[in-house]
Order: structure tokens, then sequence, then C-alpha cells
């Protein structure tokens, strides 16, 4: 199969959507924090990843299985990569100490009213990369199966990085003292998401039969579906913005379910 031409978009979409949680770290020092452009950033997002993940990454999965194994297997390891992805998300998420999940929006409305300990800034950096990972190796897995389903997944996880890295920077900032460091130590968890998608290509390359990309598309499915879960629900807990959070995520599914067409 002709899957390992795709390797270059692959990692320049994970470098693209990488960099954007530092786009929004530097957002957040130059300009003042407007609620409503991060609720709709986040809701648009977390649409576009939820849309993405269930109606296109695991429908191609399902076919593809399915064309393999025949009906019944094929929907059954659909499913269990689908849930395989969501619970190894789950136990990522458990694993992080201290609650300071990079989805958590919490302190945005307030950002210094949260300073953490150098400690816990540690910990919201390596969350924030843990998360990263798993996102690369979806991005990867989408652009080895079709570069154009790559690039509309590389535009959303790129918009949930802008959000993410806006949501990490004032509380860094605080934590280390410096914006210098800051930005470095974001710009290291966006690196997270191409080592997550270099070391996903080593570890399948021997294996990189269509069967397997299904089942690995199955599995991005799953991440992507926790991912968008984790920062929508964390971030409809800021004051007033659940319509506009809502009315956001239904933009989200809408422009992803169009450009399907195309
Ligand atoms: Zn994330």
């Amino acid at each position: 199969m002709e899957f390992q031409d795709h390797l270059g978009w692959g990692l320049l979409f994970c470098l693209l959507s990488g960099s954007f949680s530092l786009v929004g770290a530097v957002l957040l020092f130059k300009a003042r924090f407007n609620l409503v452009g991060y609720t709709w950033v986040v809701g648009f997002s977390s649409g576009a990843l939820v849309y993405t993940a269930l109606a296109v990454l695991l429908i191609e999965a399902q076919a593809g299985l399915i064309g393999f194994l025949g009906e019944n297997p094929g929907r059954w390891a659909a499913g269990l990569g689908f849930f395989l992805g969501l619970f190894s998300m789950v136990l990522l998420d458990r694993l992080v100490p201290s609650g300071q999940n990079p989805h958590q929006a919490r302190n945005l409305t307030d950002p210094m009213s949260f300073t953490p300990t150098r400690r816990q800034g540690i910990f919201m950096v390596l969350s924030m990369g843990g998360h990263s990972f798993p996102e690369g190796i979806a991005l990867l897995v989408s652009t080895l199966f079709d570069p154009w389903l790559g690039l509309a997944l590389a535009i959303a996880l790129g918009l949930h990085n802008l959000a993410e890295g806006a949501t990490l920077s004032r509380p860094l900032q605080a934590a280390t003292g410096s914006s210098d460091q800051t930005l470095v130590l974001i710009g290291l968890t966006g690196l997270a998401e191409v080592i997550g998608a270099v070391l996903a290509y080593f570890l399948l390359i021997h294996y990189l039969h269509a069967s397997v990309l299904g089942f690995m598309l199955a599995l991005s499915s799953g991440f992507l579906v926790f991912v968008a879960f984790d920062s929508l629900l964390s971030a409809s807990q800021l004051p007033q913005n659940r319509r506009i959070m809502l009315y956001a995520t239904l933009s989200g599914f809408a422009a992803f379910g169009i450009i399907q067409f195309f």
C-alpha cells in the first residue's frame, strides 16, 4: 500500500497543530482574555473532533475491518478499538497527579487567582504533553489513511491546542516566574504531538497493513472523543457561557459535516 507516502504530511500536520498551543499562549500574553472567543474555540473544536471521530474515523474503521474480518468480527474489532482508545485515555488521565488537567479552564476568568507551585507547574506540562501524545497518534494514523482527513483533523486539533495553550500560559507563568520559560514549556508540549506520531509510525511500520490501520483508526476515534468531551465539559463550567458553548459545538458538527462532502 502507499500509506508510507503520506508520512511527510502526517508529521507536518502534527507540527502545525502542535505549534498552535504556542500561538494560544502568545495570544493570552499579548491580549486580554476573551471569554466568548475562548468558548467558541473550545466548543467548535470539540464539535469538530467528535464529528470526525464518530462519523468519519469510526465508520471508516468499521468498513475496513469488516472488509478483512467479515461482518460481525469486523464490527466487534472496531468497537473494541474505540473502547480501548477511550479506556487508555481514562488511564492516562488518572495517572497524572494533582488534577491539573490542561483541559480545565476554571482559572481562566481570573488566571492570577491560581498560582501553582513549580512542582504543580511541571505536572501541568506533563499532563498536557501526555494528552498531546495520543492526539499525535490519531492525527498521523488519519493522515496515513487519507491526507485530506488529516488536514481537517489538524485544523480541529490546532484549535483545541490553541485553547489549551491559552489555559496553561498564565498559571505556568506564575509558577516559573518567566514568560520565556513558559513559552518553551508550552512549545515542548506541542512537540509531544510530533513525538507521539513518530513513535506510532515506527511501531506500526512493519505491520502497516490496511487491517491494522483500520484498528488504529477506531482506537484514534476513542482518543479524540475523550479529549473533546474532557475539554468541552471543563470549559462549560466557566460562567455565562453554556448557551454559546452549545452553539459553538453545533457549529463544529455542522462545519465538519459539510466538509466531508468535498
Ligand atoms: Zn488536548
